[in-house]
């Protein structure tokens, strides 16, 4: 059976990435690849829109979030927190690991933090060191204003550091004008990679907090050590060099398409599932959705876990489930990547197929109806 991956992380792999990742292994302290490790980190400063020097790391998106805030907060020191899903719950759990305390601005599922809410904690803390927030919350289908909070966070000294991982190279996100200090993504999302590798951009304001910083808490992400081996395009440990000898060819085919295309072929992308998903009767999770994925409700007396187990058994097709306490009353599909309008139509028929077979009234094609509508207006 074909196989389809459409979950939010990892995603598909174009084939020409997956040739270059079956070519022999070489040494890795060589011009040619420094010259290729200078290439991929200019091309990705035109994906982030950034003038700002990106570290490369070897770790999965995770790695950026940790290396963003023990290099840049003191134990002891104080971190803005905003919490619409897991992943902002990972930022709170991060800053525990370091000592460092969280103020959280925290929403229910399914909503967005708004700009007013991060003023008034700007407003009641402003001995803060950083803002985190996420681009696309991966759990629930949101996206931020990272713009708006940007906006905010640069009237006051603190630092705003955005998990970006799942959004970056598929959201529009202009990481200078946005007034983002830290940007932290990983490979497996919308980058078209296997997981491995995480980046972050870092700007003049960051590196002052974190040159000022006395007391890294932390040996393999320092990343003032990245900084000084990347003037000679080197990284202080050996990278996975050979990820990013892929990743090299996966960037060109964003790149050939052009970043602002796709932010744009994303918004197609996405206004096509919520057509074909909603023409079915299921609603959108996510109040303010994202165009990375698409995250609907299931409806009473349909578990999600028995209609995504269908899919993945009967048809090959694999989306991701609710976590935690969403596990069951959710489905998300992914559309950031190495994915296409017909993989969406895929997902819409398979998930047709599947609500028929359970014995949900719906009308066969109604959803696919939909989403071709969409997809056939330019
Ligand atoms: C996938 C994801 C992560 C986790 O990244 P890992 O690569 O698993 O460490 C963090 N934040 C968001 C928003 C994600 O989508």
């Amino acid at each position: 059976m074909k196989q389809r991956l459409l979950t939010p992380g990892p995603t598909p792999v174009p084939e020409e990435t997956l040739l270059e990742l079956a070519k022999p292994v070489v040494f890795h302290r060589t011009a040619e690849f420094r010259a290729t490790l200078a290439e991929v980190l200019g091309d990705l400063q035109r994906i982030f829109y950034t003038n700002n020097p990106i570290i490369p790391l070897t770790s999965s998106g995770t790695g950026a979030l940790e290396a963003a805030l023990a290099n840049s907060v003191p134990a002891g020191g104080k971190v803005i927190c905003l919490i619409a899903g897991r992943f902002g719950e990972r930022w709170k759990n991060i800053a525990k690991a370091f000592s460092v305390e969280s103020i959280n601005v925290t929403v229910p599922y399914g909503q967005a933090v708004q700009p007013e809410q991060l003023a008034t904690a700007l407003a009641e803390h402003p001995d803060a060191t950083a803002v985190c927030s996420t681009l696309s919350e991966t759990s629930t289908g949101v996206g931020h204003d990272i713009a708006a909070f940007g906006k905010l966070i640069a009237a006051t000294p603190a630092l705003h550091i955005v998990d970006s991982i799942s959004g970056l190279g598929a959201m529009e996100c202009r990481t200078d004008e946005w007034n983002i200090d830290i940007n932290c993504t990983g490979s497996q999302k919308a980058l078209m990679m296997p997981p491995g590798l995480a980046f972050l951009s870092v700007s003049a304001k960051a590196w002052g907090v974190i040159d000022k910083n006395p007391n890294p808490r932390t040996f393999y992400f320092d990343l003032k050590k990245a900084r000084k081996s990347l003037e000679g395009s080197d990284t202080p440990y050996t990278p996975a060099h050979t990820l990013i000898r892929a990743m090299r060819v996966s960037l060109k085919r964003i790149l050939a398409e052009g970043i602002e295309s796709v932010w744009a072929r994303q918004h197609r992308y996405a206004a096509g599932a919520r057509a074909g998903f909603q023409a079915l009767g299921l609603e959108l999770f996510a109040t303010q959705p994202n165009t990375s994925l698409t995250v609907v409700k299931m409806p009473a007396k349909i578990d999600s876990t028995t209609l995504l187990g269908k899919l993945e058994k009967q048809y090959g097709l694999k989306l991701a489930n609710g976590q935690d306490t969403l596990k069951g009353k959710i489905i998300r599909l992914a559309h950031m990547g190495y994915i296409d309008q017909f993989d969406i139509l895929a997902a819409i028929a398979g998930v047709e197929l599947v609500l028929l077979e359970m014995g949900h009234p719906i009308e066969p094609g109604a959803g696919l109806a939909a989403a071709q509508r969409v997809f056939a207006k330019k």
